[in-house]
C-alpha cells in the first residue's frame, strides 16, 4: 500500500531497508531522482569506511589529529570563503596576523606592521609563489640590463618534492638538480653552485627532505653563495622549501640559522597543514621584505563592489584553516608547540633506535632533525632475504598501518627504504604497537620458504612499481 506521506522514491524505512542499498552506486551518470540524506550519507560514508584510519597513516606529513575545539571551530567556519574579504574582514585580518606570526618565527627583519607573505592551499602553492617571485625579480633585473630573460633556471637537490617538477614544467623553467649519493645525503653547496649561471634565479634548499627527513645546510649554502655572488656579480637568492622544517626548527632548534637571519634567504614556504598542526589545506609563504614580493604578483579584482587584492594561484578558498591555525597559535603558544613537536621527535627517536637495532635493518641516516626517518635492509641481509620492504608494507597494512616503502630518487633508485612520519596523535604506546607489528611481520616473512614476487622482481631487475603508493608528495 502506498504511504501518501511519501513521494515516490523517498525512503520508507531505515537506510539499510531501502532499495538504494541494493543498487550499485552511481559511477557515470547522475541518478534520475533524489534519495534521502540518510541514505546518501550512509553510501558516501561507507565508501570510505574500509580505508585506513587517518591516524594510522604514517605515510603522510599532513595533520591527522586536532582537538575537539579546533574541529568545532573549523566545522563552524566551513561555509566561509576566504576571498570574500569585504564580507569577512576579520578573517582577512586574522590571516595577516598568522603571516606576521610565521614571519617572526622565521626571524624576519621586516619592520612594517604587516609582514610580506601570502596564504596558500599548501606548500605546493606556497613554493610556486616563492619561485615565481624570484623568477619575476630576476626577469625585471635582466630586462633593465637589456639582457635576454628567456632561459631561466633554478637549482635544487634530486630529492625535490614533486611540486618543483610541476613548477619547472608548467612555467617552462629549467630545473637543475644536484644528485644525492649515499655519502652526500643532502644538497652540496659547491655542487649547487657549479650548476649556477647568469640565468639562475634561485637555489632551493629543503628543510625536511620528503624522502629522508634530513635538512639541507642552508647556512653553508648561504656562505658559499655570498662568496660566489661577490665573485660573479650575480645576486642569486635562496628560497627555502621548509614544508616540514618551517614549524620544527623555530621551536626545537631556535639557534640554528636557516631562515631570514641569513643574507641570501629572501623567501620561505611551509605547510600549515603539516607541522603547523592544522587539517589540510593550508600553506604559508613569507618574503624577507615587501620589496622582494613583485607588485605584479598582486592581482586586484573588483568583486562584489569592492576592490580585492590577492597574491595566490587560487581565488576562492576555505577560510576554516586560518581559524584553525590562529586557534593553534593562541591555544598552544610557543611552549605548547615546542612540547607537541618535542613529543613527536621523542617518539620518532624511539622508533629510530628500535628499528635501527633490528638485525635486518639499518637507518638511512643517524640524524633525525625532523620527526620522520627512513630505513633500509642491511645490504648483507638483503642478499639472502626472501622478501622486500614492499612485502612488509603489505603486512603492516593488514594491521591498519600505512607505512610506505619506496625507491630513492635518481642516482639512488636501487635503494628501497621505508619511512614513518611521527605526528601529533601518534603516541609512544602506538609506536610500541607498530614495533610489535613490524617485528611479527618480519618474523613471518623471515620464515618464508619461497621468495615473494617483489623479491623475485628485484632479483631479475624488474622495476618495482609499488601499487598506488606515492610517497613523493605526502
Ligand atoms: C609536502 C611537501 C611539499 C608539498 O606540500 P603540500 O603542502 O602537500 O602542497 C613541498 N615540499 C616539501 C619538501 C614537502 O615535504
Amino acid at each position: 500500500m502506498l504511504d501518501q506521506n511519501f513521494r515516490q522514491g523517498d525512503a520508507k524505512s531505515t537506510p539499510f531497508g531501502t532499495n538504494a542499498m541494493v543498487q550499485p552506486a552511481p559511477v557515470d551518470k547522475i541518478p534520475d531522482g533524489p534519495t534521502t540524506p540518510e541514505v546518501a550519507y550512509q553510501m558516501v560514508k561507507d565508501e570510505c569506511f574500509a580505508q585506513t584510519q587517518p591516524r594510522l597513516n604514517l605515510a603522510t606529513f599532513v595533520t591527522t589529529y586536532m582537538d575537539e575545539w579546533a574541529t568545532k571551530l573549523m566545522n563552524e567556519a566551513i561555509n566561509i570563503n576566504y576571498i570574500d574579504e569585504t564580507e569577512y574582514p576579520r578573517v582577512a585580518y586574522m590571516c595577516g596576523k598568522c603571516i606576521n606570526i610565521v614571519a617572526n618565527l622565521w626571524n624576519t627583519p621586516e619592520t612594517n606592521k604587516w609582514k610580506a607573505g601570502a596564504l596558500a592551499i599548501g606548500s605546493s602553492e606556497a613554493c610556486m609563489l616563492g619561485g615565481i617571485a624570484a623568477w619575476i625579480r630576476w626577469r625585471e633585473r635582466r630586462k633593465a640590463q637589456g639582457k635576454p630573460y628567456d632561459k631561466p633556471n633554478f637549482v635544487i637537490s634530486s630529492a625535490y618534492q614533486i611540486v618543483w617538477q610541476k613548477f619547472a614544467e608548467l612555467w617552462e623553467i629549467e630545473m637543475r638538480t644536484v644528485p644525492l649519493t649515499l655519502e652526500k645525503t643532502t644538497l652540496d653547496p659547491q655542487e649547487a653552485l657549479k650548476l649556477c649561471d647568469e640565468n639562475t634565479f634561485c637555489i632551493v634548499p629543503i628543510q625536511g627532505v620528503t624522502y629522508t627527513g634530513l635538512n639541507d645546510d642552508v647556512e653553508a649554502l648561504n656562505d658559499a653563495l655570498d662568496e660566489y655572488n661577490a665573485k660573479t656579480g650575480y645576486d642569486i637568492p635562496i628560497h627555502v622549501d621548509a614544508a616540514t622544517g618551517g614549524f620544527i626548527l623555530p621551536f626545537l632548534f631556535p639557534e640554528k640559522k636557516w631562515d631570514f637571519r641569513l643574507k641570501w634567504v629572501l623567501s620561505i614556504s611551509t605547510s600549515g597543514h603539516k607541522f603547523g598542526l592544522v587539517y589540510p589545506g593550508l600553506g604559508w609563504v613569507c618574503w624577507k621584505d615587501k620589496k622582494y614580493l613583485p607588485g605584479s604578483m598582486a592581482f586586484s579584482a573588483d568583486y562584489l563592489g569592492a576592490e580585492v587584492t590577492q597574491v595566490g594561484l587560487n581565488y576562492s578558498r576555505p577560510a576554516a584553516q586560518i581559524l584553525g591555525q590562529y586557534y593553534q597559535f593562541i591555544h598552544l603558544g610557543f611552549e605548547g608547540y615546542k612540547n607537541v613537536q618535542q613529543n613527536s621527535m621523542d617518539v620518532c627517536n624511539y622508533l629510530h633506535s628500535n628499528i635501527g637495532a633490528m638485525p635486518q635493518f639499518q637507518n638511512y641516516s643517524p640524524d633525525v632533525p625532523n620527526p620522520l626517518f627512513c630505513w633500509l635492509m642491511k645490504p648483507e641481509y638483503q642478499k639472502t632475504a626472501k622478501w622486500t620492504l614492499y612485502d612488509l608494507q603489505d603486512k603492516l597494512a593488514q594491521h591498519g598501518w600505512m607505512v610506505p616503502a619506496y625507491a630513492m630518487p635518481a642516482n639512488l633508485q636501487d635503494v628501497v627504504v621505508m619511512r614513518v612520519v611521527c605526528k601529533q596523535g601518534f603516541s609512544r604506546d602506538m609506536a610500541d604497537q607498530l614495533l610489535n607489528d613490524i617485528k611479527s611481520g618480519v618474523a613471518e616473512l623471515d620464515a618464508l620458504e619461497y621468495p615473494t614476487t617483489t623479491r623475485i622482481a628485484m632479483e631479475k631487475n624488474i622495476p618495482l612499481k609499488p601499487k598506488s603508493f606515492n610517497h613523493n608528495g605526502r
